[in-house]
């Protein structure tokens, strides 16, 4: 028989998760730890083990190529171009203090696509060779320009599939913008912090009024309902909103999903916040609080489902190999392949976080530009390091099936990518958020497992959610 390897984690009082390489886990108590490490394993033992594929006979041709199946399950891998993040205009209409996108201002000229990047962005999309296409527009506020997002959008008719997303204020609305909006495939993502307090403390600018912004936010859910629209808040760590305010002001409005990120300063605003770098174990806390709020209330009703998303999406990582294809979590994770982002002056990035290093003067990561074409050899260089699978931290790990890499975010934070990664921010959040999960999932309380199961979108019944011990 052929061990596959576990990796080991403490979990809990005295368990230890063990982990396989294609992410089957259990839990294992003292007693089973003592055996396996003296090499006395009882036949109980055994054939658990093999019964989880955790032992595979030399002879078991089956038993190998479902290993080796799993384990090509857990890549990810990058399919033809089809999502692209534009962002037609850098010009906004607000000044926020965390602005992500180091904006420029609503009269300056200069920061728009010229007719010439308009043509070339189009035929880019016509070149396109899948069936399948998603567009998010980003600013700058993309609607100050309607008319360059209603470009892009007819000329996509062609494709079978396709999702639009605009990311926006909210604090203009007009006929023209509400018009474009009445596109059924169109979405529309936007930021709310928490109360009017609370989401105005960030914001500044011409168009700086909270009362408008929550007027314009009922009147588009009003108009389409909550399915159409997202929300995120950008929550300051060292000032985090009180938690059930925050999850008021989203579940007040029907909307379900609330992603809560701790400002992340890019670019010329993590010039001014340097010390922004590390998370905090307040902040770690805080998260914790939020999600278990989420679970008592989730048990308390269970008319509906709120989730926090990111949570989600690494617990769906763990129970869906292959079902998630959130860009920021995955392994290995192909930089320029099927998502690029195209700034206002047509220089195609492999990331937004990208577009801000070289817009802040860090270190210029651009793969080419609509005009003259890519610049494979850049983006062939960055992708070598775009895997956890040779790090040394992240292959005694036990959440390497699990987990990702996030090379721009290292040199956004260091300036390098040869951190030793248990010392990066990337690997700590992490480390923190799949403790606290597995924590989760071992408990043995119904609330909990009812809010697991449904975040896994299944039914919600006690044993939807199968967790396995040794
Ligand atoms: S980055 Fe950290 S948490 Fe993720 S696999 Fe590597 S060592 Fe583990």
């Amino acid at each position: 028989m052929t061990f596959v390897p576990l990796r080991m984690r403490a979990v809990g009082e005295g368990g230890v998760l063990c982990v396989h390489d294609i992410g089957h886990f259990f839990r294992a108590d003292a007693p089973f730890m003592t055996r396996l490490a003296g090499d006395q394993l009882t036949s109980q033992d055994r054939t658990f083990l093999g019964d989880h594929g955790h032992l595979v006979d030399a002879a078991d041709a089956l038993g190998h190529a479902a290993y080796l199946y799993g384990l090509a399950e857990r890549a990810a891998h990058a399919g033809p171009l089809d999502y692209l993040i534009l962002v037609p205009t850098l010009r906004c209409n607000l000044s926020c203090s965390y602005c992500q996108v180091s904006r420029a201002g609503i009269h300056q000229p200069g920061f728009d696509w010229s007719e010439a990047t308009l043509d070339a962005v189009l035929a880019l999309l016509d070149g396109l060779p899948g069936e399948r296409i998603k567009i998010e527009f980003q600013g700058g506020e993309p609607t100050l320009r309607v008319d360059l997002l209603r470009a892009v959008i007819d000329r996509c008719r062609r494709f079978a599939e396709r999702q639009f997303v605009v990311c926006t204020n909210l604090q203009v609305l007009d006929d023209d913008i509400l018009a474009l909006f009445d596109d059924p495939e169109l979405f529309i993502s936007t930021s709310l912090d928490g109360d009017a307090f609370t989401h105005q403390r960030h914001r500044t600018g011409t168009a700086a009024s909270t009362g408008q912004f929550l007027d314009n936010l009922d009147l588009v859910l009003a108009r389409y309902g909550p399915g159409k629209i997202s929300a995120l808040p950008t929550i300051d760590p060292l000032a985090p909103p009180d938690i059930d305010a925050l999850i008021d002001s989203y579940a007040a409005r029907g909307l379900d999903s609330i992603f809560l990120r701790p400002i992340n300063y890019q670019g010329f605003a993590r010039k001014r916040h340097s010390a922004s770098r590390e998370q905090s174990g307040g902040w770690r806390a805080y998260h914790e609080r939020f999600v278990r709020a989420l679970i008592a209330r989730n048990w308390a009703d269970r008319s509906r489902v709120l989730e926090e998303t990111y949570t989600s999406i690494c617990l769906r990582r763990i129970f869906q190999p292959g079902a998630d294809r959130h860009v920021d979590l995955r392994n290995p994770n192909p930089l320029g392949h099927d998502y690029v982002v195209i700034d206002h002056d047509g220089v195609i990035y492999p990331s937004d976080e990208a577009r801000m290093l070289s817009r802040s003067g860090v270190i210029d990561l651009a793969i080419g530009d609509v005009h003259s074409g890519w610049q494979n050899a850049r983006r062939d260089l960055l992708n070598r390091h775009n895997a956890n699978f040779d790090d040394p931290a992240c292959q005694r790990c036990a959440y390497q099936p699990f987990c990702g890499r996030d090379l721009v975010d290292d040199l956004a934070r260091y300036g390098r990518i040869d951190k030793p990664r248990l010392e990066t921010e990337f690997c700590r959040r992490h480390l923190h958020l799949f403790d606290f999960l597995f924590g989760l999932i071992y408990e043995d309380d119904p609330a909990v497992r009812y809010s697991l199961s449904r975040w896994l979108r299944l039914d919600g019944t006690p044993d939807a959610l199968g967790t396995v011990h040794a």
